[in-house]
């Protein structure tokens, strides 16, 4: 059974939503997945977007795309373009249903004035510093502005001057008039709207004040029909404004706001400022950079989108804060590719083997399936001749007990070819290394077998030295050497320093000269080609490894 035949698993907010639909509260689910336009989207992004859109699918519903824009000097338009494009490659679709919350500033304004009408919101000139220090504790409670009893005609005509331009850049705000004294501290009369002389990628100079988030959210799910609010759990205090906001104004309805825990993965970092700082500081080589939980990272690294659907669902969806181990992802992303990606043969750090006793001028076409499970994906032909090359770790000269790979005068098998046995071996005679092997084959093995029924221990993988394409492979590890990067204070000094490895002398087999798809480089993992590929030089990114790169490094077996 694939992914997407598995039956979805329930959690809470499903059940919500299916008891809202049985008792009648909602004919239609509709939900919204609404990104800061301030970076690129990540895997947490994924469960947030899986989770929003698939309640939408699953019970034929509606889910809309928002952009959250309402901070204009964070806000770029490139973000917005990936954030499009990320959302359709997780395999999503919008349909009509793409908004942005600045096509509500007017509506949002509107509202602002129907609060302040209703003496439920006032102008507030205190300095930021003064809003501070009135702002209390966990412990104590706020002390009122002093502009909380300004007249509603005063905080009417203060409001639209503010609109109007009058004023600079942190002259005043408009705050809710709640209660200072709320243990909440999200209801210590919150600020509704600053000034902020900048102009906005979407509404350009019409607007210097721009609401906050907590008082656009709302009034743009309510504004949208939206039923089923999701958030993460750090707005789970914010719910009480979410709903006394909500309860003020003459809205089209009041969604309800339910939070659950973020997604955190480990040995890596999440958050869009951490993110930012990697890439501006040149730690990584962009959003995109393979190493990176982005999904434009995870994409170019070959991560399949049904991959990541897998995952989010199999993380499923409460309120336990928890990480995730990367293994979980890395097995996810290894079962979808196991199913899809054909066969390749390629050589990462080449040994050459010269067979002595094959005609120099002979190639031989040997008959390779693309899959062994599955022989609808058809096969290619190898070239065989007389010089070939091997994975430099399939052979030692002096090898311990376990090692089944090849090593003087002991035979192995080919992949898809013939027996060779090693006979003798060159070595480089300044250095000592071993530079070249000396084999013999045995023809009556072809296609990997001896008729006489004898057995070698160890099938190694090769590629034609005559035919082979030289390519550079990136290897990937863990971007960073701890667990839990995020929460160290300098968590640069963690980043990982061999999280990427260039390999530019790797041979590949001929059929891979262009090809635009991803593969299985038999015993080696899996591998796609990167953007940076150019006619001739071909580059691949290794997506993931064959086994759990950790528990490898501790066997320390494999190529
Ligand atoms: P970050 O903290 O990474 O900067 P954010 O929450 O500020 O992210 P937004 O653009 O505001 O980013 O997020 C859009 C939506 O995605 C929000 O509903 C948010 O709750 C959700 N989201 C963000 N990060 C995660 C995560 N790690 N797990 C689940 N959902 C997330
Ligand atoms: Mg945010």
């Amino acid at each position: 059974m694939t992914a997407a035949d598995r039956p979805q698993p329930t959690n809470f907010i499903r059940q919500i939503v299916e008891q809202d639909l049985a008792s009648g509260k909602h004919q239609k689910v509709v939900t919204r997945f609404p990104p800061e336009p301030n970076g690129y989207l990540h895997i947490g992004h994924a469960k947030s977007i899986c989770l929003n859109f698939g309640l939408a699918r699953d019970f034929g519903g509606v889910c809309h795309l928002r952009f959250d824009d309402t901070n204009p000097a964070r806000e770029e338009i490139e973000y917005v373009a990936a954030i499009e494009r990320d959302v359709r490659w997780l395999g999503f679709d919008w349909a009509d249903g793409l908004f942005h919350a600045s096509g509500y500033f007017q509506q949002l304004y509107d509202y602002a004035a129907h609060l302040i009408g209703a003496d439920k919101a006032y102008v507030c000139s205190l300095s930021a510093e003064e809003t501070r220090a009135h702002r209390g504790t966990l412990t104590e409670p706020g002390r009122d502005s002093p502009y909380r009893t300004r007249s509603v005609d005063e905080n009417l005509d203060l409001f639209a001057r503010m609109r109007a331009g009058e004023f600079p850049d942190g002259a005043h705000v408009l705050r809710a008039k709640i209660d200072m004294a709320s243990p909440n501290l999200n209801l210590r009369d919150p600020v509704l709207y600053r000034i902020k002389h900048a102009p906005h990628p979407v509404t350009g100079d019409a607007w210097c004040i721009y609401p906050m988030y907590d008082y656009a959210h709302c009034v743009s799910d309510a504004l949208e029909g939206i039923t089923h609010s999701l958030c993460t759990l750090e707005f789970e205090d914010h719910r009480a404004l979410y709903d006394w906001i909500l309860d003020q104004l003459p809205v089209p309805c009041h969604p309800r706001q339910i939070e659950f825990s973020r997604l955190n993965l480990s040995y890596t970092v999440m958050s869009k400022r951490r993110l930012h700082e990697l890439v501006t500081g040149g730690h990584v080589h962009g959003w995109d950079d393979p190493r990176l939980p982005t999904l434009s990272g995870l994409r170019r690294r070959g991560v399949p989108a049904a991959a990541l659907r897998d995952f989010c669902e199999r993380v499923g969806v409460t309120r336990k804060e928890n990480v995730i181990d990367l293994v979980q992802l890395e097995t996810c992303i290894r079962e979808a590719l196991e199913q899809d990606a054909p066969r390749a043969l390629a050589v990462l750090r080449p040994l050459k083997v010269v067979i002595e006793n094959y005609p120099a001028d002979q190639v031989d076409w040997l008959d390779a399936p693309n899959h062994p499970q599955r022989p609808e994906l058809g096969g290619r032909q190898l070239p065989f001749g007389r010089e070939i090359y091997i994975e430099r770790d399939d052979f030692m000269l002096d090898p311990p007990k376990g090692f089944h790979r090849l090593a003087p005068g002991r035979e192995v098998r080919l992949r898809f070819a013939y027996f060779i046995r090693c006979e003798r071996v060159v070595t480089d005679p300044a250095s000592g290394d071993v530079v070249e092997l000396v084999c013999s084959y045995d023809p009556a093995t072809r296609g990997g077998n001896a008729p006489d029924g004898r057995k070698v221990k160890g099938t190694l993988h090769w590629v034609d030295a005559a035919h082979a394409v030289r390519a550079e492979v990136r290897l990937y590890d863990r971007l960073f050497s701890v667990p839990d990067p995020a929460g160290e204070d300098d968590y640069l000094s963690l980043l990982n320093p061999a999280s990427l490895e260039v390999l530019r002398n790797c041979l590949l087999e001929p059929a891979l000269a262009d090809a635009s798809d991803g593969r299985q480089f038999e015993r080696l993992g899996y591998f796609s080609p990167d953007q940076d590929s150019r006619p001739g030089a071909p580059v691949w990114n290794r997506t993931v490894s064959l086994r759990d790169s950790w528990a490898k490094r501790q066997g320390g077996s494999g190529a």
